[in-house]
């Protein structure tokens, strides 16, 4: 197999869930490159190799400073044409769904989407993909090369494996289609700490905080800890908390090492977005809720009792 794997790159930094796809390429080919694509990103390369790419190559182009889709596949597709790269991996996000996408259609390539593992069987990849609200995992597979994959977030950790890998540049011929669109804004949303795709302690907020200005009490929480708040469907769709926050089947994927749960009854849409993560709390009044079915410590109580006192036990521990 010769394995391609976009990382793509925010803020100067390869995306932690790329690297996570990288490192899992490595363990089931030899020959695995990854591709940078973006404007200014070679000096990225040393850093991508170190997560088991025997080849890095950068298209670096002013032309691919937007994170816009199309361009992106200009250069995905000749590299398929021209390196015959049978497979094509994306840690999935926004930008790399539409990529994905672009470059199915253009290859005219099957794509599968949200897996959560990839394996070789009688040297054969094969997908894995929860389906039924998550309830079952089904083999996926190609019918023909190339062969193109998105890997749900959070899936693989990303494992350094060492090694210098050869970096080369590849030519950026964007098509005139493709530099149709143009990115006219780019808004940055103002937040403190880690985002929810990458913190490993995350604390929820449900409609048990009662109303939106509670939110303070799952924020301090997580600001304590180092963590990032998330919320479920319910508040978000009150309007209580900001949507990119929403996690669960139509929302985000987390997998932290630590999610506290507060005031969150743990419905099915909300554990197939939660239910990776290492260890599960929750803080809920009614002993009968869903979610203490699939948590590793449930305190039964009120949370405006609870949390606050954890906010301080935490202080006092890490003396701050
Ligand atoms: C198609 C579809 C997609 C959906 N996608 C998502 C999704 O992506 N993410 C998501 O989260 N939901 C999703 N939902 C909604 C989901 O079914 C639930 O309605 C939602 O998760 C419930 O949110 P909640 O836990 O905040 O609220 P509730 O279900 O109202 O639970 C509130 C909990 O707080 C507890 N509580 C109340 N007061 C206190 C207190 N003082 N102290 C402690 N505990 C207290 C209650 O006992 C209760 O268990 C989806 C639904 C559908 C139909």
């Amino acid at each position: 197999m010769a394995i391609l794997v976009y990382v793509e790159d925010h803020e100067g930094e390869p995306v932690k869930g790329a690297l996570g796809v990288l490192s899992k390429a490595a363990k089931l080919g030899e020959d695995v490159a990854a591709v940078l694509c973006g404007s200014g990103v070679e000096g990225l390369a040393e850093e991508v190799g170190r997560y088991g790419a025997a080849r890095v190559l950068v298209a670096d182009d002013p032309a691919l400073e937007a994170p816009l889709p199309q361009p992106r596949v200009d250069v995905l597709a000749k590299l398929v044409e021209v390196d015959g790269f049978d497979t094509v991996l994306f840690g999935a996000s926004v930008l790399t769904a539409d990529v994905a996408a672009g470059l199915a259609a253009r290859l005219d390539a099957g794509l599968n989407w949200d897996l959560v593992d990839l394996e070789l069987e009688d040297g054969k990849l094969v997908g894995k993909r929860p389906a039924l609200q998550d309830s079952v995992i089904v083999d996926v597979g190609w019918k023909r090369e190339p062969r193109l994959a998105l890997i749900r977030s959070g899936t693989f950790e990303p494992a350094e494996s060492g090694g210098a890998p050869e970096v080369t540049r590849v030519p950026v011929e964007v098509q005139d289609w493709s530099a149709k669109a143009v990115m006219l804004e780019r808004a940055h949303e103002e937040s403190e700490g880690p985002s929810i795709e990458e913190a490993e302690v995350i604390v929820a907020g449900g409609r048990g905080l009662g109303k939106p200005e509670n939110f303070s009490l799952v924020e301090d929480l997580a600001k304590a800890l180092g963590g990032a708040v998330a919320a479920t469907r319910a508040v978000v769709d009150a309007g209580w908390y900001p949507y990119p926050t929403q996690v669960g089947q139509t929302g985000k994927t987390v997998a932290p090492k630590l999610y506290i749960a507060c005031g969150v009854s743990g419905a099915i849409q909300h554990k197939v977005g939660m239910q990776s993560s290492g260890t599960i709390v929750a803080i809920n009044k009614d002993p009968n809720a869903p979610i203490f079915e699939y948590s590793d410590l449930g305190v039964v109580g009120d949370l405006h009792e609870i949390v606050p006192k954890l906010t301080q036990l935490v202080k006092e521990r890490k003396g701050s």
